[in-house]
């Protein structure tokens, strides 16, 4: 971040988040310890989860869930083109292929027909499509009810991308899905600076992604297949493991479980001021509509990670990078959420091209505008008006 230009995202590191790492940093754990669990037991309360598994980042944990699905080679995952390439990358990483699906032009969001369109496409290419990752892009929820009523017929499972949405009421207990995940990266609704979480209701996946996130390490006696080397005397020998399945490492330290553990029970009150933001610009930023427009928030759970707009940029004679530019000038940061993942060179290569319209007209519009909770309201109407003056200049 330069000196003052207002970042689209930033953390908020507060005293007691400071104190609460000196603290773990001069305990007995830097790695895995006792905060670990404090963190997944608190998580899972937050989110209304069953289990909550910490991991070492958003991408991690997404991975996680898609090997607890069993994901593999000859399989395929269907995820929306408007997201970070973490959630598609996850699916890769197993093996299996990507399907990627169109979205809402308005809102970036998998829609049921969105998602069974995908699977048609899949099938015609012989894949065998066993599950879908449906995003909750800037915060708004997918309507997950309508994805698990048209998802179940095909036995697919759903996980979410939830890394938008810690926050929102209900998103996490998993109602409607197998899995959700979130990230706790440093411009994420709390921070662990890098960091993420998987909640499931399905006990059995909980104890196998603890287990995937260390090596593949079991230490369960009652599990043990080398009865011989595991036991003495029927006493479990105290040093003894086994590695049922390959894993990796995606612990998260205790260190920044115990930043997670001092952030978490602020998410309320920085959702609160998130709230007030968004309040704020959609006020001032009226005027602006049609050239200008907040993307929808319409629904009564949101997220309200990311504070997107949608500019007409032809209509106002300009291009994003000229649009970008001029508020960078103000002083004002902004990101684009996303390029569609389908258009990477990676998946071109392995998919070839494929015509995502819904995605095609979300990227070309929108725009993350600064969105956090430590941003003022003299901040906001600075940015507003920054706006204004932009779209009044066409
Ligand atoms: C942040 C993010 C991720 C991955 O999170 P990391 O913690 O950065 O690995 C995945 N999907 C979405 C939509 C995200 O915003």
């Amino acid at each position: 971040m330069s000196a003052g230009i207002l970042p689209y995202g930033r953390q908020t590191i507060e005293d007691d988040d400071v104190a609460a790492i000196a603290a773990a940093m001069r305990g007995d754990f830097l790695t895995t310890g006792p905060t670990v669990a404090k963190f997944e037991a608190a998580f899972a309360t937050a989110t209304g989860a069953a289990h909550a598994v910490a991991s070492n980042s958003g991408t991690a944990a997404l991975h996680l869930a898609a090997l607890a699905l069993d994901l593999g080679p000859g399989d395929a995952a269907i995820v929306p083109s408007v997201t970070f390439l973490a959630t598609a990358n996850a699916v890769r990483m197993t093996g299996a292929d990507v399907a990627f699906a169109d979205v809402d032009p308005e809102t970036g969001l998998l829609r049921p027909a969105d998602m069974l369109d995908a699977l048609a496409r899949a099938r015609a290419r012989g894949w065998r499509v066993r599950a879908a990752f449906p995003v909750h892009l800037n915060g708004r929820i997918c309507d997950m009810p309508a994805l698990a009523e048209a998802a179940r017929p095909h036995g697919m499972a759903l996980v979410e991308d939830a890394c938008h949405a810690l926050g929102a009421a209900d998103v996490g207990a998993c109602r409607h899905s197998f899995a959700a995940v979130f990230s706790t990266h440093a411009v994420k609704a709390i921070a662990t600076g890098e960091g993420g979480v998987t909640t499931t209701a399905d006990r059995q996946a909980a104890r196998r992604m603890a287990a995937l996130r260390s090596h593949g390490m079991e230490r369960d006696p009652t599990a043990f297949v080398d009865r011989a080397a595991a036991f003495d005397d029927n006493v479990p020998n105290p040093w003894y493991y086994e590695m049922p399945e390959i894993g990796w490492n995606y612990r998260l330290p205790d260190v920044l479980c115990a930043l997670g553990l001092s952030q978490l029970p602020k998410l309320a009150r920085f959702q609160a001021r998130r709230q007030a933001i968004a309040a704020l610009y959609d006020r001032l930023l009226a005027p602006l509509a049609p050239m200008l427009r907040p993307v929808p928030r319409e629904g009564a759970a949101h997220g309200l990670h990311l504070f997107a707009v949608l500019v007409d940029f032809a209509a106002l004679g300009t291009t994003r990078r000229r649009f970008v530019e001029a508020l960078r000038a103000d002083g004002i940061g902004t990101q684009v959420h996303y390029k569609p993942v389908h258009t990477q060179p990676y998946y071109v290569e392995r998919y070839g091209t494929l015509t995502l319209p819904g995605a095609d007209a979300y990227y070309a519009r929108c725009l993350s505008i600064p969105f956090y909770p430590t941003l003022s309201d003299a901040d906001v109407e600075r940015v507003a008006n920054s706006l204004a003056r932009l779209v009044a200049a066409r």
